[in-house]
């Protein structure tokens, strides 16, 4: 490798960020760029400690670098210290995690008997945690980690005499409550629940946790205990009322960030539309989807694809002798982005494309290392990976960063961004976007990036699916009385007289007890069916779970499924014993599945009656039927053929949200009755890739049916639901937001340049019907009729 003194390999000095960007667009035909802009550099703002900050823990932070807290930190602790629940919504690295040490870590010292459980999403992140805490030496407070993990020797001591506890949602619900006895000494003394990324608890996985922390009040309430909440969240659109439904108490929000940041410009990057003619386009479907429908050719119209232009990006900005970092969603994303790049660099100048690598994951330590020195010293200019997470924590201060596609939430997004930028140094961030609708929208709509955040964590408390597991587990650990309806909330009681009917309570004058023996088997990310191991044939190993609802989709035979950044292809799905047998591969596609739907109307919950248009808000029955998968070039988009499944059909009770026109409004619009399905079809597709917009989701999560008439609203309509027994608040959250909703959908179709509808903007990749009929112009017509209608 070169030494460090030949940094450079471009002529000259590096180019400044604008410099770059300039370049860059020079090289590409048109000009793909639809925005630009300059996050200017932010000088923090410092607080003073608060006054009830013991000089003892100011010491401890001190030591390790904190001299004064920024201001938001400072006003989270202080309406925490002063017994306000509280998040803290606010970026990547500026700081949460002393907004909630300082208060709690405070009581801990003036208080020799109060205690402190701390919740993360991950094993790891609690380990981090611990190494933080611990790392302050302060004197009593003995931190643990009280996990699966956790030798039993161990066990009693830290309930005994960790002050500090730091666990998991699993844990608490598998283990620390229905242990609550053995417990007991530390929840009476329980001051301060810290919920740490609580943006994580979203949902059907968020809406169980939510009850989980309803039984963790309801223990410490029969102890006496009263604890304070404090919660860190990314950045998202409403924070308070999120965390509000989570922990079911008034959570204040504190939100503006007062840390410190390098600037960017920070470009939207369009890949353009390739010519009708060109090979990747001119490449039909073969029509061999089951299930009765006629496949017609899939993709008419294409854009380069957003692998090709991160290529070409990393090798221009490699060529210029910019440290540069390019996230790709797969390992073999990453890979082909590496390749490519390289051979793009041999050819201008042999030898320069040893500069650019891949990440992949499963690299040891000294090895991981290695990678981040060479790229901190310049041997290495360029890396193309997965995620983040999986470089360490060492890997920042890049000159630029090129994002492959959307990372699906803002809070991604910035967190890949953050990369960019060394002290006092402008950096570059490009987002390439991918041919999906959410992405056409977002670089055309750049206020949703750079403005106001409107994408919420959702979840549903109130669903019955979650509900009555939670209020049986909790009937275990102690029997429900009149004030749990309250505590458990909106629907709580009928849930408790079906779990009477069947047997599982017994109503008693002291309240409802539970009949059973043993406990009722809760999983907190299954729902419905039971999850779905994925299994590597070969070792035996256990990759993960998918949950039911999702498993037809992801995990069909002859799916490629994603870990951690590495492929796996499905051999078989067995779904009697709940498992998906796979092997490790990397082909050069991506898997497609596609369902059929059949929805019938249970109850209408809520309804806007606006003229010719009606907007509802209720339960559905769904019957859908994953029927055939697409496999894909992943370099190119390129659809190589459609494969039949044979797999059962599903039912699902659900929530949806779902809209009716008069056929007069559609007609006045100039909708020809031939092409109304095509509108709504048009129109739902686009609908479900924009509702991520509202609330954090994915295409998973939800599924659409349109029709020009549906029996049940005799209307023509269109629905989107939840893809989870019982609703994940989904739906619920794109009744609430309708119009902005549908006017952002609106938008993303007419905004896309192409004529006649593509993967950008009206085409879907899970339609079971072939994307067929489809009609783009007719689509915005349809959202034109039903915007001008509804109220704002
Ligand atoms: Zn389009
Ligand atoms: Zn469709």
């Amino acid at each position: 490798m070169s030494s460090a003194a030949t940094v450079s390999a471009g002529p000259g000095p590096e180019p400044s960020p604008v410099d770059l960007l300039r370049r860059l667009r020079a090289h590409s035909a048109g000009d793909p760029v639809t925005h630009v802009e300059r996050v200017p550099a932010r000088a923090g703002v410092p607080a003073p400690w608060p006054p009830w900050a013991p000089a003892e823990l100011r010491e401890a932070f001190a030591r390790r670098g904190v001299v004064a807290p920024w201001r938001h930190q400072a006003e989270a602790a202080t309406l925490a210290y002063d017994g306000g629940h509280v998040v803290l919504a606010t970026g990547t690295a500026s700081g949460k995690s002393l907004a909630y040490q300082l208060p709690s870590l405070a009581t801990l010292l003036a208080d020799p008997r109060a205690t402190v459980l701390y919740l993360a999403p991950t094993k790891a992140l609690a380990a981090d945690q611990l190494r933080a805490v611990a790392g302050l030496e302060l004197e009593g407070v003995r931190p643990a980690c009280y996990d699966g993990d956790t030798p039993r020797a161990e066990r009693e001591w830290i309930r005994r005499h960790s002050r500090f506890v730091l666990t998991n949602p699993d844990m608490l619900h598998h283990g620390i409550l229905p242990g609550h006895a053995q417990w007991s000494g530390f929840l009476r003394r329980l001051a301060y629940v810290v919920i740490d990324e609580c943006h994580t608890y979203r949902g059907v996985f968020g809406s169980h946790v939510a009850h989980v922390l309803r039984r963790l009040r309801r223990q410490c309430a029969r102890f006496g205990a009263t604890p304070v909440f404090v919660l860190a969240s990314a950045t998202s659109g409403d924070p308070a009322t999120a965390a509000g439904r989570l922990t079911g108490l008034p959570v204040t929000a504190v939100t503006e960030d007062a840390s410190p940041r390098g600037g960017v410009t920070f470009a939207l990057w369009e890949p353009p539309l390739l010519p009708p003619d060109s090979s990747a386009a001119a490449s039909p479907a073969p029509s061999q989807a089951a299930g009765g429908h006629d496949d017609v050719p899939d993709l008419i119209q294409v854009r380069r694809s957003a692998l090709r232009e991160t290529a070409d990006l990393l090798a221009d900005t490699v060529a210029e002798g910019v440290r540069t970092l390019a996230f790709v969603r797969s390992r073999k994303g990453a890979e082909v982005v590496a390749a490519s790049a390289r051979r793009a660099l041999d050819e201008a100048v042999p030898g320069l494309g040893k500069r650019v690598a891949a990440y992949r994951g499963g690299y040891l330590r000294e090895e991981r290392r290695e990678l981040e020195r060479a790229l901190l010293h310049g041997d290495l200019l360029g890396l193309a990976s997965t995620n983040a997470l999986e470089l360490g924590v060492d890997l920042i201060g890049l000159d630029a960063v090129l994002i492959c596609g959307y990372p699906g939430t803002r809070a991604s997004l910035w967190q890949q961004a953050g990369r960019a930028g060394r002290s006092g140094q402008e950096a570059l961030a490009v987002l390439v976007a991918r041919d999906d609708p959410l992405d056409t929208y977002l670089i055309h709509h750049p206020e949703a990036i750079f403005g106001a955040p409107v994408e919420a964590t959702v979840l549903d408390p109130a669903n019955p699916y979650v509900l009555a597991p939670q209020l049986a587990c909790a009937a275990v650990e102690a029997p429900l009385t009149p004030a749990d309806l309250t505590l458990f909330g909106e629907g709580a009681k009928e849930a408790i007289d079906e779990l009477v009917a069947a047997g599982a309570l017994r109503q008693r004058p002291t309240g409802w007890y539970w009949r059973h023996r043993e406990r009722p088997e809760v999983d907190l990310r299954g729902e419905g069916g039971a999850p779905v191991c994925v299994v590597e044939s070969a070792t035996g190993r256990l990759l993960g779970t998918v949950d039911g609802g999702s498993s037809h989709f992801l995990l069909h035979p002859g799916a490629v499924y994603l870990h951690q950044g590495v492929s796996y292809v499905v051999d078989e799905l067995d779904l009697a014993d709940g498992c998906a047998l796979v092997h490790a591969e990397e082909p050069d596609w991506s898997t497609h599945a596609r369902d059929v739907t059949d929805l019938s109307v249970v109850s209408v919950r809520s309804y806007v009656d606006a003229g010719p248009v009606g907007m509802f808000l209720g339960e559905v029955d769904v019957t859908s039927q994953v029927v055939s998968y697409q496999r894909r070039r992943i370099a190119t988009g390129e659809v190589i053929d459609t494969r039949p499944l044979d797999l059962p059909t599903r039912e699902l009770r659900t929530v949806a949200v779902w809209f009716t026109l008069s056929p007069q409004s559609l007609t006045a619009a100039g909708v020809q009755a031939p092409d109304v399905p095509g509108a709504l079809h048009a129109a739902e597709h686009a609908a479900i890739g924009l509702l991520p917009l509202m609330a954090t989701c994915d295409r998973w999560d939800i599924g659409g049916l349109s029709t020009a008439v549906h029996p049940d609203t005799e209307a023509p309509t269109v629905f989107v639901y939840d893809g989870h027994p019982g609703g994940a608040g989904f739906a619920e959250r794109a009744y609430g937001t309708a119009s902005a909703w549908l006017r952002a959908t609106r938008d993303a179709i007419a905004e896309c340049g192409c004529e006649t509808g593509c993967p950008s903007c009206v085409q879907s990749p899970k339609c079971g019907n072939g994307n067929n009929p489809l009609s783009k112009p007719d689509a915005i017509r349809v959202l034109d009729v039903v915007l001008a209608n509804l109220p704002a």
